[in-house]
């Protein structure tokens, strides 16, 4: 079995691995590079393997970086089945929908910006995109299955977002490969991924938080509370920037909890972003990825996600009207890091008002809106004009949808014997995890972008060819 490392290699964009054995070639994950402009358009435009020649493609979870590139190489070529979860189908329908939206209108601003040069051409289009669901095959957690002959696949909880999945792929000569995809923790809403279940020859293991801990999630839901508490005191309204599929449903699990407990007082909530509502639909489409805990809600009659007082909006009216809202309020609104949509014009009202609050609960990259706001930033740039913060931030880095250091040595010791091979986080933190699974005596690699190794065949004692 010959892997060739495609993208998140030593990065955390662009997923996309791809397995030769006999003579059969398999891609793991097709996801779309972001970063620097020119950099990932470069490597999107040219994913460094035919399409054509693609026989299967095996996808992990839904995100963009992981399956975004999925429409562009259905439009070039690839004729195979993608197969996946039924629940990552279904975000998939969302999300390249949207990632296309997002790729024409980046065209178009291309376009303005540079009237002279030719016309930039998008990456794909949302036909493109809503061609490539024809191709989707899904699967059920735990079911093994022959998509192509000798080749076995069964895929595993991988409890980071709804329908992820951990892949294992067994090919002709009984060589096994376990690939991470992206690894949650224990958190509410969907089972914790599988340990212990798989017997691989070789690992491809994400490290995206190698050499970090998390903070437990329950420091952040009771902050959190704190938060919301203090905030209605003072009359005013907590603001939650957050992503719209994942972050915001467990931020409404946790608010539905909390009020049950009456840690929070019943105050409105609202959703202002209507893929976040189309999301939450898709949440509560598949209870086969809860666990226990969102389960019994549901046997009970309700929704892991919805309680008196939440209210979605979808239309700008809609959007606008919340501005004219009196008195305490929770609204969650999109993008998550602050740089783009709705939530721009929430923090211009609520960044100036002593009363109000933003609760910071998700990463923020660098340069973003997000990150000044975290790092507590007191004037604050939206659309180009400067304003004073009056607002309270809070910062609640519980809120996680990855592993963290300890879970992912955790996951990678219920593996003995198995090589690992470390893709997807940046370089420091791979060699932090790798440091700490050589430490336990474990055979190590981290390949870079482009690089082919030679794994699992015959490395396990006893195994096949
Ligand atoms: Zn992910
Ligand atoms: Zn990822």
């Amino acid at each position: 079995m010959r892997v060739t490392l495609n993208g998140a290699a030593c990065s955390v964009t662009g997923s996309a691995h791809l397995v030769e054995s006999g003579g059969r070639r398999i891609l793991l994950d097709c996801g779309l590079h972001q970063g620097r402009r020119s950099e990932s358009d470069a490597l999107n435009r040219s994913p460094g393997f035919d399409p054509s020649s693609i026989d299967l493609l095996i996808l992990s979870h839904a995100h963009i970086d992981h399956s975004g590139l999925i429409p562009a190489v259905v439009r070039d070529g690839f004729r195979g089945p993608i197969l996946c979860t039924a629940a990552t189908r279904d975000l998939c329908a969302l999300m390249l929908a949207d990632s296309a939206r997002i790729q024409e209108s980046d065209a178009d601003w291309l376009a303005r910006e540079h009237p002279d040069s030719p016309p930039p051409v998008p990456l794909y289009t949302p036909a493109d995109a809503a061609r490539a669901m024809g191709s989707f095959h899904t699967v059920p957690y735990g079911r093994t299955v022959e998509p192509l002959p000798g080749f076995r696949v069964r895929l595993l909880d991988a409890g980071h977002i709804l329908g992820s999945s951990q892949i294992e792929l067994r090919d002709p000569d009984g060589a096994t490969l376990l690939f991470s995809g992206d690894l949650g923790r224990p958190m509410p809403i969907l089972r914790d991924p599988a340990t212990g279940v798989s017997e691989p020859d070789a690992v491809l293991m994400e490290g995206t938080y190698g050499g970090k801990l998390h903070e437990p999630g329950e420091d952040s839901a009771s902050g959190l509370a704190d938060l919301v508490r203090r905030t209605a005191r003072r009359g005013g309204r907590v603001l939650v920037p957050a992503f719209s599929v994942g972050r915001t449903q467990e931020i409404l699990y946790t608010l539905r909890r909390l009020l049950g407990e009456g840690a929070i007082p019943g105050i409105p909530v609202f959703v202002d972003s209507p893929m976040a509502a189309d999301a939450t639909t898709i949440y509560r489409m598949h209870p086969e990825c809860f666990d226990e805990e969102a389960m019994e809600i549901v046997y009970g009659g309700g929704s892991p996600f919805l309680f008196d007082g939440l209210r979605f909006t979808r239309t700008t009216a809609e959007s606008r009207e919340l501005n004219d809202l009196a008195g305490p309020s929770i609204v969650i609104s999109a993008s998550g890091m602050c740089e783009h949509g709705r939530i721009l014009h929430h923090l211009k009202r609520t960044v100036v008002d002593p009363a109000g609050s933003v609760a910071i609960v998700g990463f923020m990259a660098e340069h973003t809106l997000g990150r000044a706001l975290a790092e507590g930033a007191r004037r604050i740039r939206i659309f180009g004009r400067e304003y004073a913060r009056q607002a309270e931030v809070a910062v609640f880095p519980g809120f996680s949808a990855h592993a963290d250091t300890r879970g992912l040595e955790a996951w990678a010791s219920a593996l003995p014997g198995a090589e690992i091979v470390l893709v997807h986080g940046e370089r420091d933190r791979l060699e932090a995890l790798a440091g700490a699974l050589r430490g336990t005596g474990r055979e190590v690699r981290i390949p870079e972008r482009g690089e082919t190794l030679e794994l699992a065949a015959g490395n396990r004692p006893g195994s096949a060819g």
